[in-house]
């Protein structure tokens, strides 16, 4: 498998060359040249396996100049009953007759991000056993991505983790997680401003190839490709718990913020998988909502970003987007060099009219959005009607995922995190404390660690230098 640019300014390269960054040196996202297919007898072979087994078979699709033998062994030590809490690692409940909850935020942070970060933790210890010789991850964080990076990376030999997060606009549950570790190798800094503006700073790091290579800069972002191999992964295994034969259809709703979660979905599509509708959900920071609605693409300002009670998906620069954009654009990198120069011009595009509308109706995505009320209704309601706590951000899944259901489809919500992260917004709807992990209680009361730095690019790579020798 040859990874190429979706700018196409990259020679082709192998999954070990990209593994370290989602972005191409000449301003694109890594994409594989072509997403391998599986229709029929390939689709059925993978029907019979458990998690582990169909993670094996579909990362060594994307990861194939690892050793089988082992990116096996690092398969069989991320996806473990002890980690995830079954092995299931991602079970399915059915809330009702057609409308199923994937549970995929059973790792040890609470959400969805652990399935891709606790492999990504694996796969960098392997890089490093192959003789790179440290390695400091960067990365960016509206809430989870931060406490599942470190999470996965803390106490691992040669790697260390600077995590950029937006002062005080996580839970205090996401904070907490975050700031009370005390692992020597992992610096959380807190910048002054919200999550684009760590987004953009770490965009702008790694664009620095000079510092990233004398740093020997990694990141963990959701633009990081091996991050959406790995969430392909439940994709498929939802697909075979939910259908009897392959070519049923099936239909899901994915809460979304930086189009990580869905992508893989997307991907899992394009790959021959039979699904139906993609349902993006946003909440009130709804540029993706807009896009997928109007073929209208409008970023918006860090001031026009809401902050609202699903912070994790308070983002209005989704950046895997740019990776379907590629697609709509069938994969033609010149088309897409002029879409995103005219973002940086006209702060946005506009495909109407266009075939890149009409692949996006082809495309399988529909869209909603909710709002606070609509989340707290609808955590009530599902407490109500299947006696189950669902948080925030799932809640927005379902409330757009009901809306877009059709008959005779079944509809996957994916849940993307636990209730017991958002207590304050629980507390809200249902009028009593979520239930929290024994591992977790009390966290928010553990002394804090971390430094505060205005958002500016050149104050965060002084932090770094001083810290990453
Ligand atoms: C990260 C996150 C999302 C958004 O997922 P994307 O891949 O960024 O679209 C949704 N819900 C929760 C709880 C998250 O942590």
């Amino acid at each position: 498998m040859e990874y190429v640019s979706t700018r196409g300014g990259m020679q082709a390269q192998p999954f070990s060359a990209i593994l370290l960054e989602g972005l191409a040196r000449d301003g694109g996202l890594t994409v594989p040249a072509a997403y391998p297919k599986l229709t029929g007898p390939a689709l059925a072979a993978l029907r019979p396996l458990d998690y582990r087994g169909l993670a094996f078979a579909l990362l060594s699709l994307f990861a194939d100049d690892i050793p089988p033998a082992e990116l096996r062994t690092l398969v069989d030590r991320t996806y473990t009953a002890s980690t995830f809490g079954s092995d299931e690692i991602t079970p399915l409940l059915t809330l009702e007759p057609g409308v199923l909850l994937l549970r995929a935020s059973n790792g040890p942070t609470l959400a969805f991000k652990d399935i891709a970060m606790q492999l990504l933790g694996n796969l960098f210890e392997h890089a490093l056993d192959r003789g790179q010789r440290d390695l400091n991850i960067l990365g960016a964080t509206s809430g989870d991505t931060g406490s599942s990076a470190e999470y996965a990376m803390r106490g691992k030999r040669g790697i260390r983790v600077f995590m950029l997060s937006p002062k005080d606009r996580m839970s205090p549950f996401q904070t907490a997680q975050m700031y009370s570790l005390t692992d020597p190798n992992i610096f959380n800094i807190a910048i002054d401003g919200v999550f684009d503006d760590c987004q953009d700073i770490v965009k702008a790091v790694a664009a620095d190839a000079a510092f990233k290579r004398d740093m020997r800069i990694g990141t963990v972002n959701s633009i990081n490709w091996a991050r959406v191999a790995a969430q392909i992964v439940y994709y498929f295994k939802a697909y075979f718990a939910v259908t009897k034969r392959d070519g049923e259809p099936v239909s899901f709703a994915v809460p979304s913020g930086n189009f990580g979660n869905i992508l893989a979905g997307h991907v899992a599509r394009r790959m021959g998988l039979p699904i139906r509708r993609l349902i993006l959900a946003t909440n009130e920071n709804d540029v993706l909502d807009e896009f997928v609605r109007s073929g209208r693409y409008r970023v918006r300002s860090p001031d026009e970003t809401l902050q609202t009670s699903s912070p994790s998906m308070d983002i209005s620069k989704a950046s895997n987007f740019e990776r379907f954009v590629f697609d709509l654009a069938d994969r033609d990198a010149a088309k897409v060099r002029e879409l995103w120069a005219r973002v940086e011009r006209d702060g946005g595009f506009d495909v109407g009219g266009t075939p890149l509308e009409a692949r996006l109706r082809e495309s399988g995505f529909v869209s909603g959005r909710s709002t606070h009320a609509d989340r707290i209704a609808t955590i009530q309601a599902v407490a109500d009607n299947y006696r189950i706590v669902v948080d925030p951000h799932t809640a927005d899944g379902i409330k757009v995922g009901l809306e877009n259901r059709e008959n005779g489809v079944p509809l996957i919500c994916i849940e993307t995190a636990l209730p017991a992260k958002f207590a304050a917004t629980i507390r809200e709807a249902l009028g009593r404390e979520a239930a929290r992990p024994a591992a977790y209680v009390g966290i928010e009361a553990l002394p804090q660690r971390y430094a505060v730095l205005p958002p500016d690019v050149a104050a965060v790579k002084s932090y770094i230098a001083a810290r990453a020798a």
